[in-house]
């Protein structure tokens, strides 16, 4: 059942940012895959082939090879100034690599130790890491050769094997340093890299200095190399291959649709269920590869438009509108039925949850409405497909209503979906007691009818309380438990996710039916069809 757990709840809150988008006809062949970034940003990372490593530079989406490494494992990492060797000798700048390996090999006959730069948009010989500006000057003007003394800017990442020798060091603001396999568009060709996210992966990496001291790693990778690391994430790769095939093309319209959508760390998509869920271990599955395969460059269009084919776990009876629950309306992204879900069957596909008042309370403060204790959560208006549209908490203080997604993600812990019925209060709990001798005890006595003195230890229960005793200190259980507490509201529903678009245990269903992925496709999205773009 761990797999289960991995099925990605995606939650399209920017959909708008991309509403009615016509795409051109030309469409992204590579993808960046945000793996390390923000708060996960890595000190270094360490890049390991059993074939050929190559460092570079990417023009775009497109690896520049610049240096086949002579080691098996390589290491990135920044290049501060305040580190203890960012100071650096460039003696001559050049447009090819070529002509700057030319010169780092003259250098190194020479006698001065070179290696293979990038700094203000050239390619270069460099020497150094010098531990200051005054060592680097003393260099540049002492050694066999003359050349300039620079200091690495923040932006610096440098490439270092195991020896700890540099390999290949980048100091561009707008560019990084990147690592690619000999064949990196050969899915079986792997690169495995340490750190959080460790594990092999297709296509190359890109290591940039974005913030102090620490690398942000981009996976660039081939669109068809990264849809077998979705599908075997986003689905059970032993499902029917027509729901995998679902998925591929679903995986492949969101993708596209994704370009530039993490923007600020340099990348389109990350590797969680934000955008995708995306294997860290490259998935092998004949079936996974089956599916993405033989649906090569085929995307799901409505009209001329690619379709944003949002889709999450399961749903219940009926998919939701996009107007109830992002706001913004898309022809194909209309309420359907979904009849073959096993909802019943499927992991948090139907579900019961309770909250109590005063959890409530502290959630909605916690979310800054200050409307005093909750006293009051009730479903005030149902979508046509019986999804909550407006969900009303009324507080000592004051009240709040919640609109589409919100009625979902206010209490999150105890809505798994936006289809669900709130009630007040619950079943009554009556507690019982046993009395213990050592290993035998007596049958279940309730509480309210006894009273039970043992030397000095006491337990006597009157009413709705059980007091325990041991002749110092004593403790009060309420015997009325908080599932019974008149305070505390109960939530039931079914279906995991926004519940827009496909569903994917309801696509397993219909394959298992007969019905073949393009079927499945165009009854998830009303009055699309599938369009064979490379
Ligand atoms: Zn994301």
């Amino acid at each position: 059942m761990k797999f289960l757990l991995k099925i990605s709840i995606i939650t399209m809150v920017l959909l708008a940012t991309v509403a009615g988008q016509a795409f051109a006809a030309e469409y992204a062949d590579t993808l960046r895959v945000g793996i390390c970034y923000g708060s996960g940003a890595v000190d270094s990372l360490d890049f390991e082939s059993s074939s050929d490593i190559y460092a570079g530079i990417l023009n775009g989406r497109e690896f520049i090879p610049v240096k086949l490494i002579d080691a098996s494992l390589v290491t990135a990492k920044p290049d501060l100034v305040d580190s203890a060797a960012a100071y650096h000798v460039i003696y001559s700048s050049h447009e090819t690599p070529e002509d700057a390996h030319l010169a780092v090999a003259s250098l190194n006959e020479s006698g001065i130790e070179c290696f293979i730069g990038y700094k203000n948009s050239s390619f270069c010989a460099m020497g150094g890491n010098y531990k200051s500006m005054n060592d680097a000057q003393w260099a540049a003007e002492n050694l066999a050769a003359a050349g300039t003394p620079v200091a690495s800017s923040a932006s610096a990442v440098r490439l270092v094997d195991a020896l700890g020798k540099t390999q290949f060091l980048v100091d561009d603001t707008a560019k990084g340093l990147a690592v690619y396999s000999s064949d990196f568009e050969d899915p079986d060709t792997l690169l495995k890299i340490s750190g959080p996210a460790k594990g092999t992966y297709r296509g190359g990496f890109e290591c940039r200095a974005l913030t102090a001291g620490k690398l942000t790693i981009v996976n660039v990778v081939p669109v068809e190399s990264y849809l077998y690391s979705v599908v075997c994430r986003e689905m059970s790769p032993s499902w029917n291959v027509e729901a995998l095939k679902a998925q591929a093309v679903c995986a492949r319209n969101f993708a596209l649709g994704r370009i530039n959508y993490h923007k600020q760390y340099g990348f389109d998509v990350c590797r969680t269920v934000c955008c995708q869920a995306y294997s860290t271990d490259a998935d092998q599955s004949q079936n996974v590869h089956t599916a993405v395969d033989t649906t090569k460059g085929e995307l799901l269009f409505y009209e001329d438009q690619l379709v944003q084919a949002v889709y999450s776990s399961s749903m219940g009876a009926y998919t939701e509108s996009v107007e109830n629950v992002w706001g913004s309306k898309f022809p194909y992204l209309v309420s359907v039925e979904n009849p073959y879900e096993d909802t019943e069957n499927i992991y948090n596909g139907k579900w019961t949850k309770t909250l109590t008042a005063d959890r409530a309370t502290e959630i909605m403060h916690s979310k800054g409405y200050n409307i005093g204790d909750v006293i009051e959560i009730k479903v005030i208006e149902n979508t046509p497909a019986g999804g909550v549209l407006k969900l009303l908490v009324r507080g000592t203080g004051g009240e709040k209503v919640f609109e589409r997604e919100s009625c979902r993600s206010i209490f999150s812990e105890a809505t798994y979906s936006q289809r669900y019925t709130v009630t007040k209060g619950g079943q009554t709990i009556k507690p019982v007691l046993y009395i213990a001798s050592g290993t035998s005890k007596t049958s279940p006595v309730t509480l309210g009818s006894v009273s039970v003195l043992t030397g000095s230890k006491a337990v006597t229960s009157v009413n709705d309380a059980c007091t325990v005793s041991d002749g110092k200190a004593k403790k009060t259980y309420k015997t009325t438990q908080t599932n019974g507490d008149a305070n505390t509201y109960t939530f039931s529903g079914e279906g995991w996710g926004h519940g827009v678009g496909m569903s994917q245990y309801g696509a397993k269903g219909m394959a298992e039916a007969g019905f073949n992925y393009e079927e499945i496709l165009t009854h998830y999205y009303t009055g699309t069809h599938i369009k064979k773009a490379y």
